[in-house]
């Protein structure tokens, strides 16, 4: 079995690299995916970890922006050559971006008379400080309850409203370039209250140069994955699987990781794939 969606410490994860291919080797995974949401840092350290009989495919998750709407879409890429240039410059943009977010956030909190400092921020970290870390510390520090009428609404929008620095096409063109292969990660997340998407709902999206779509994937009630597989048929693509494990225990106490059974065909397809792309 494989799992080819974990997040670690080098993003939004409990667990730092090390531990997650610790815990992917206990649990007698044959590949395992680090798919850290933009950032690259993590790998060298879950490579260097693993046993002899674990791959650990580079990955990563890119968090992009779909029409100009604020709503993120997450494009994952295996197989990336983490020392790609290109790929290196456009997820420092991003972070400098974020990192001008946050200031400009923390001023207009200074600005109706709140007290929240880039530190306080650390404790939520998700990749590098953002959107998510600036409404915690708001209300951890009471920033919205002090705020003066109207103003606590105004920076929660302001807040949310992340740059983001790569459109989905972007996104996908990088993971190419790096060598890699690009897929559509958790379909069902992708529409509130939807997570059944049909492959018409998902075609506009997916002709942005998209591999694959995640069809093992988290849904309440189950790993769903029949569905999308259908969907992935319909539209010509390949398919990825994974637990997005983020190193919380599940209500049962159990992890996520390796939880679902994804067979390893799947990544010798990608692998095929990425390999294709390169050739030609
Ligand atoms: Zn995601
Ligand atoms: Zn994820």
């Amino acid at each position: 079995m494989i799992d080819l969606h974990v997040h670690t410490t080098a993003s939004d994860g409990r667990l730092s690299p090390a531990e997650v291919v610790a815990a992917a080797a206990e649990r007698g995974l044959s590949a395992l995916a680090i798919t850290d949401h933009d950032v690259l840092s993590g790998l060298d350290e879950a490579v260097a970890a693993a046993p002899a009989n674990l791959e650990v495919v580079p990955g990563i998750e890119m968090t992009a922006s779909w029409h100009g709407s604020q709503r993120a879409v997450h494009v994952l890429g295996y197989f990336i050559d983490r020392n790609s240039p290109e790929l290196q410059v456009a997820l420092q943009r991003a972070q400098r971006l974020m990192e001008r977010h946050v200031d400009a956030v923390l001023d207009q909190i200074r600005k109706a008379g709140g007290v929240l400092q880039r530190q306080d921020l650390d404790r939520y970290r998700h990749r590098y400080a953002g959107g998510a870390a600036l409404v915690l510390g708001m209300l951890e520090h009471g920033v919205l309850r002090g705020a003066p009428p109207g103003t606590g609404m105004r920076l929660l929008r302001l807040a949310a409203a992340e740059p983001r620095a790569y459109s989905v096409g972007e996104a996908v063109g990088l993971i190419h370039h790096a060598g890699g292969v690009a897929s559509l990660a958790h379909p069902a997340k992708l529409k509130r209250g939807e997570p059944l998407l049909s492959a018409e709902d998902l075609a506009p999206l997916m002709a942005h140069g998209f591999d694959a779509v995640e069809a093992w994937q988290w849904i309440p009630g189950g790993w769903g994955s029949g569905h999308y597989l259908g969907v992935a048929d319909a539209l010509g693509v390949l398919v990825s699987g994974g637990s997005d494990d983020h190193g919380k225990r599940t209500t049962e106490g159990a992890m996520r990781l390796g939880a679902q059974p994804v067979p390893s065909a799947v990544l010798e397809a990608l692998r095929e794939r990425a390999l294709a792309l390169r050739g030609g």
